[in-house]
Parts: structure tokens; sequence; C-alpha cells
């Protein structure tokens, strides 16, 4: 099985001391490309520099997410901007909104998802987009912005936004949400009807850690090594093979990002 992380926090500093161990015990087990998600301008200069240390493995988003929208001034535009301009970037993002931690003030977060939505229109790449219990203020900002090529990354909602993402045109991000026997009931029901070129695959590490994995890791960091529990855990909820899925998304990764074949 070839897999692609298309969300996998790198930049994090949980990685300091292993980040090349993390990366080559992912790529030992099939994990062939990764997205490292830029969260915020100094995350994103290190998403592009490790993936400029591993052409062809590694590829970065350019974005400020939603918890650190109040730091992203006027004047950031255009360095941001820049940034997303990279080769190495793939992606604008992760931008959006949440109003689950609240961590930036909403009329700011707005602000920072619209400029970013913006920056991406221009610079002409899809986005990454984060949404937590901000569906009725997310949509309309998607619509009035016409974008259509991006990812719902991390998605954990029912079945009308799935619905609406797919109607955009955006692709669905599935990450170890499913594979929490509590939390991911809905989610396994809500996956069964994404279209399979339009389901991407993702750890979201070091968040996220999957509940399944046995024997239990002795840490809580999540690591991409650990996407294959994912795809396992989607393939059971929608009655399919784990390779037919991994398959189809990494399928759909390259296509969305512009992703080279390994
Ligand atoms: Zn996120």
């Amino acid at each position: 099985m070839e897999l692609i992380d298309i969300g996998v926090n790198l930049a994090h500093d949980s990685f300091d001391v292993d980040r090349k161990a993390v990366i080559e015990r992912a790529r030992g087990l099939g994990v062939v490309q990764m997205v490292v998600t830029g969260s915020s301008e100094d995350s994103t200069r290190q998403a592009i520099e490790l993936s400029r240390d591993a052409p062809g493995v590694l590829f970065a988003t350019a974005g400020v997410h939603p918890h650190h929208a109040a730091d992203l001034t006027p004047e950031l535009l255009a360095p941001l901007e820049a940034l997303a301009y990279a080769p190495e970037v793939v992606a604008v993002g992760e931008c959006g909104l949440d109003y689950f931690r609240d961590l930036s003030p909403r009329p700011l977060q707005r602000r920072a998802f619209e400029w970013q939505l913006e920056i991406a229109a221009r610079v002409g790449k899809p986005v990454f987009l984060h949404q937590r219990d901000a569906h009725d203020d997310f949509l309309p900002i998607l619509r009035a912005h016409g974008v259509k090529s991006g990812v719902a990354h991390c998605f954990t909602g029912g079945e009308q936004e799935r619905d609406a993402y797919l109607e955009l045109g955006l692709h669905i991000g599935i990450t170890g949400w499913i594979n929490d026997e509590r939390r991911g009931v809905e989610l396994r029901n809500v996956v069964r009807q994404i279209p399979a070129d339009r389901l991407l695959i993702e750890t979201d590490a070091p968040y996220l850690l999957p509940r399944d994995i046995r024997p239990a890791p002795g840490s809580r960091r999540n690591e991409p090594a650990y996407l294959p529990y994912v795809v396992h855990a989607i393939a059971k909820a929608r009655e399919d093979s784990p390779e037919a899925v991994a398959a189809a998304s990494t399928r759909a990764a390259r296509k969305l990002f512009g992703l080279p074949e390994t």
C-alpha cells in the first residue's frame, strides 16, 4: 500500500527530538508522501524548509490556523502570500474557523480566513480548511469566495456538512477520529457516502492518536506511521478493502495537490 498523509504537523516541537526517525518510520510503513501543515508564519517556514530537505516526499501548506488568527495582521499578509508561492507549497491553510475553542476572537477568525481564501485564489492553489462548530458562518464564506478546490481537513461533521462540502467540489480529510469507539460513531456512518475520489486520509499528528493501536503506544503523541490504522478504520466502515481505500485516496491526494508519482 502506498499512502499519503495529507495532514501532519511535523513542525510541532514534539518532533524536535526525532523528526527524521518519525519520517523514516512512516515511509517504512508505506507512507510515501506527507503534506506538512503550516499553521502559523513560523510553522509555515519550517514546513517549507522540511520539504526542501525531502524533495518529492514532504510538501507544505502555507497558512495561519484560526487559533492564531489574531496574529495575522495586515502587515503579515504579503510575507504569507510570498511563502504560499513557494514551489514546495501545495495548499493555502490551514485556515478556517474554530468556534469550539475560540482561541482568537471570531471577527478576527473570519477576517484571517477570508484573507487566506483571497491569497489562495491569487496563488492558484487549493485550500486546506479547518472548521469546528462554525459551519453556519463557514459555508457562506466559502460560497462568497467561490472556493472549489481544497480539503475540509479533519472532518468530524454530519451528513449535511459532508454534502455541502462535496457539492462545492471539496475533498474530505479523515483522521483517527474515526478510530474512536465512541466519538467516531457518526463519522463511521458519514464516511460511507464520500466518493472514493474525494476521500483523503491524514493523521493530524501529533494530535488525534488512534485509540485502537495495539499494543497501545507508550506516548500520546501521534505520528504518520499510524496512518494505516486510519485506513483500516475507514475501510471497515465503508465495507471496502484497505488496499482500495489506500489506492483511491493516494490518487485523489496526488491530483488535488499536484504531487508526483513515487
Ligand atoms: Zn485542524
